[in-house]
């Protein structure tokens, strides 16, 4: 009936496509489509190319979960982790105890970070990354005498993770629905979205600043305790907002006396170009959260750094009081040697350099696809990518979702053997890893506009467009 149900027949031989409908709950779908359709099974990777187990070479187009930005079977990474499992496979970041990968890849990362962002708590990934900064952030304003600064702002197609608290500084309803979230202390305004905006980009940027203070100021400008943002929104649609959009919020947020927390779980490590996503508008946040491009998902890892403002406030403050905030794995020494080895690619293997190279082309092969019927936008920064669909481009009509656009799109992509990310409201998002060649990015473009073409095959798409 569709690729999803064909896909797995061979791995069905040796049961594990039952075994994964029995035993595995998987991420963000619904749990009984899931049993319907049954998983893709993926077995190996090399460069850009991931196999699946019925032998499908796929082009992902996507690194993983915008992750693999140094791209699959990174030999140097693997030796690095082999050899610290070896020599030593666990150290505690509890009480006094480090590992000597845990505390360079900190060293490192403070000297990278943009500002005085010089101290580093590692996490196992993006969501206790962002929740650490949450505890931090209630800690530093409790233990600082302003207890009364408790509540989060946050844009309103932002993503800043699924744990129980950071779920509700995220905008996306599915994250919110049934699962009591958000709490009275969370709060949202407008996404700075250039395609649904009409305006210049200074006046977008003016109406981002405006929508901050009226939060704040129906919050009470003394209660608000910090402001999360991605430099790129990302999996709220990759939306890029207009050039001096975060340096404005930044700016705003240091008046107000607010927090501002740079979320770069996708925007770091050269996604969009520069190292960190900030440094595009020349910010230094107070706090930055990191997952992700820090490994290159080869092992987790997430990390918050935090300002020697907050940090020394919450020293002086606290005295000799134990900060109760900590994890088994924080630090671990694989995942941190693993980071080191990343870090160093990206510099001396110049693969930052490259993935500028392939941004700058990614963006240019993408303007070919404007006149496709279906395409409303094309937006891009760096190596992170959106194509937006519409039926209708002059009224910018959103597909309606019975159409099930997003689900033919993923469909219909994997036969094209290529991998991307279909977003709920019918847009394409494209990451491809930091290693891409030209022609790679070409090839992920190709097959990206032949999936395209198929929709207008689908018989009620085609009546869409001409309606
Ligand atoms: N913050 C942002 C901006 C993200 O994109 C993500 C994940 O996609 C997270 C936080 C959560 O990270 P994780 O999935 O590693 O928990």
């Amino acid at each position: 009936e569709n690729g999803y149900l064909r896909r797995g027949q061979c791995m069905s031989d040796n049961g594990l496509i039952q075994k994964d409908r029995r035993h595995l709950i998987h991420s963000v779908l619904s749990w009984g489509e899931h049993e319907r359709r049954g998983a893709t099974i993926l077995t190996s990777g090399d460069g850009v190319w991931l196999t699946d187990g019925d032998g499908n070479r796929l082009l992902d187009a996507f690194s993983g979960l915008w992750c693999v930005n140094i791209g699959y079977g990174q030999q140097s990474v693997v030796a690095a982790a082999a050899e610290q499992m070896a020599r030593l496979p666990y150290a505690t970041n509890y009480f006094h105890f480090a590992s000597e990968s845990a505390v360079e890849l900190a060293a490192r990362l403070a000297e990278r970070a943009p500002g005085d962002l010089d101290h580093v708590f590692f996490t196992q990934g993006g969501s206790d990354a962002v929740d650490t900064a949450i505890r931090l952030i209630r800690y530093y304003f409790n233990v600082t005498g302003r207890p009364e600064k408790k509540h989060m702002i946050a844009v309103d197609r932002g993503y800043h993770g699924s744990s129980a608290a950071g779920s509700g500084i995220t905008g996306l309803a599915v994250f919110h629905t049934h699962f009591d979230a958000p709490v009275a202390t969370q709060h949202h305004i407008p996404t700075a979205w250039p395609y649904r905006f009409d305006g210049s980009d200074a006046d977008l940027i003016a109406a981002s600043v405006r929508h901050l203070r009226a939060k704040v100021a129906e919050i009470g400008p003394d209660r608000v305790a910090a402001f999360f943002a991605e430099p790129v929104v990302g999996s709220g649609g990759v939306i890029v907002p207009p050039d001096g959009w975060f340096r404005a919020m930044r700016d705003t947020c240091a008046e107000l006396d607010i927090v501002f927390v740079a979320d770069e779980v996708i925007t770091g490590f050269g996604r969009t170009g520069p190292m960190f996503g900030s440094a595009y508008d020349g910010v230094a946040p107070d706090v930055m959260t990191l997952a992700k491009g820090l490994t290159s998902g080869y092992v987790p890892m997430g990390a918050t750094l935090l300002s020697d403002r907050l940090y020394r406030a919450i020293v002086d403050a606290s005295g000799k009081a134990v900060i109760g905030h900590g994890q088994t794995y924080s630090g671990h020494p694989v995942s941190a040697a693993v980071g080191l080895e990343v870090l160093r690619l990206y510099e001396e293997g110049g693969i930052i350099a490259n993935g500028q190279a392939s941004g700058a082309h990614l963006a240019s092969a993408l303007t070919a696809l404007s006149d496709h019927p279906l395409v409303g936008d094309v937006r891009s920064r760096g190596l992170l990518a959106c194509i937006e669909l519409v039926t209708d481009k002059v009224a910018k009509t959103r597909p309606d979702p019975a159409l099930g656009l997003p689900d033919a799109l993923a469909r219909c992509g994997f036969e094209r053997r290529v991998l991307f990310r279909a977003f709920g409201d019918a847009m394409i998002g494209l990451a491809p890893p930091l290693i891409s060649t030209i022609d790679e990015i070409d090839e992920m473009v190709a097959r990206v506009k032949s999936t395209l073409d198929d929709m207008l095959a689908i018989p009620a798409i085609r009546e869409a467009l001409n309606g």
